[in-house]
């Protein structure tokens, strides 16, 4: 029997705006439940472009004069652009979300900030980022989330404090094989880590540069017996690869796979669970460092 557990994660503000509406409207013609993690506050994304690309990357995008697309202002939020705010902008999608039966839980206050700073960021700091979006949540739908998922995988031992102490039903921050329960050095927590276990579709386009339908087979063939967990992203599989991904969707509901929230793995006797060393990793086609389980 495979399982395939479906994490959505909501990055940015076109994500938020168009991709989960695009993904909610999939999942219902599929009858389909998924998890989805919302960023909750500014939307920074020109951060992190200015960092990845090489310096004079502006410069050379206004010489261009690149239309002015949705696309290509995402890429000046927070530096050219004021940060927008993402759930503020468009706070009826996450009661959509949860009017339609799906899970929900928080990816982020700035998703770019922890991503590229969660290490310099003081307890009180990751404190108050949380604590600002889990009650924004609630503001906005009456429902408090118990879960979350790191942005980038990256979390540490001062994030799972915090996340420990949230009474969370469960955490999905790092990569590995299966569920478990976290240990940092000596510091065992207590709730359930649900591991995104498959590549991403960026990863396995970064590793062997597959499209379309053959990205799709990829997808298929990677499922294995027992559970799955497959992040996607609202600003990806919920815009330009919506139809690779309904493909692969389809294709693995043809085959009979069960398609679940991650709540329906945290709702396994948690007791039966193994505890896991989290360790810095690397995982093929993605950049840098991020978390994974170890299981050896
Ligand atoms: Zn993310």
């Amino acid at each position: 029997m495979k399982v395939l557990a479906l994490k959505v994660d909501v990055d940015t503000l076109r994500g938020h705006r168009e991709g989960v509406l695009n993904l909610l409207n999939l999942f219902d013609r599929l009858s389909v439940k998924a998890s989805f993690f919302f960023s909750m506050g500014p939307d920074n994304s020109g951060k992190a472009i200015v960092r990845i690309f090489r310096k004079g990357f502006i410069s050379k995008m206004l010489r261009t004069k690149a239309p002015s697309t949705y696309g290509l202002k995402t890429l000046f939020y927070g530096t050219l652009i004021k940060a927008p705010m993402i759930a503020q902008s468009f706070p009826g999608l996450l009661k959509e979300t949860v009017v339609r039966g799906h899970d929900f839980g928080i990816h982020a206050w700035d998703h770019v900030k922890w991503q590229d700073g969660l290490n310099k960021m003081p307890v009180t700091t990751i404190e108050a980022e949380l604590k600002r979006a889990f009650d924004l949540f609630y503001q906005y739908t009456g429902r408090r989330p118990k879960a979350f998922a790191a942005p980038g995988w990256q979390i540490n031992i001062d994030a799972m404090m915090v996340l420990d102490s949230l009474g969370l039903d469960y955490t999905s921050n790092t990569r590995g094989l299966f569920p478990y329960i976290p240990r940092f050095g000596r510091k065992l927590f207590s709730t359930v880590e649900i591991p995104t276990t498959m590549p991403t579709m960026d990863e396995i386009m970064g590793t062997n540069g597959l499209r379309g339908s053959a990205m799709a087979q990829h997808l298929l063939g990677c499922l294995k017996e027992g559970l799955n967990v497959f992040t996607l992203h609202a600003e990806m599989e919920g815009l330009s690869q919506i139809h690779v991904f309904e493909e692969f969707l389809r294709g693995a509901l043809d085959q009979g796979v069960r398609c679940v929230p991650l709540s329906f793995v945290s709702k396994m006797t948690r007791d039966e669970l193994p505890r896991c060393q989290v360790a810095d990793g690397t995982v093929e086609g993605r950049a840098g460092t991020l978390a994974v389980q170890k299981t050896d």
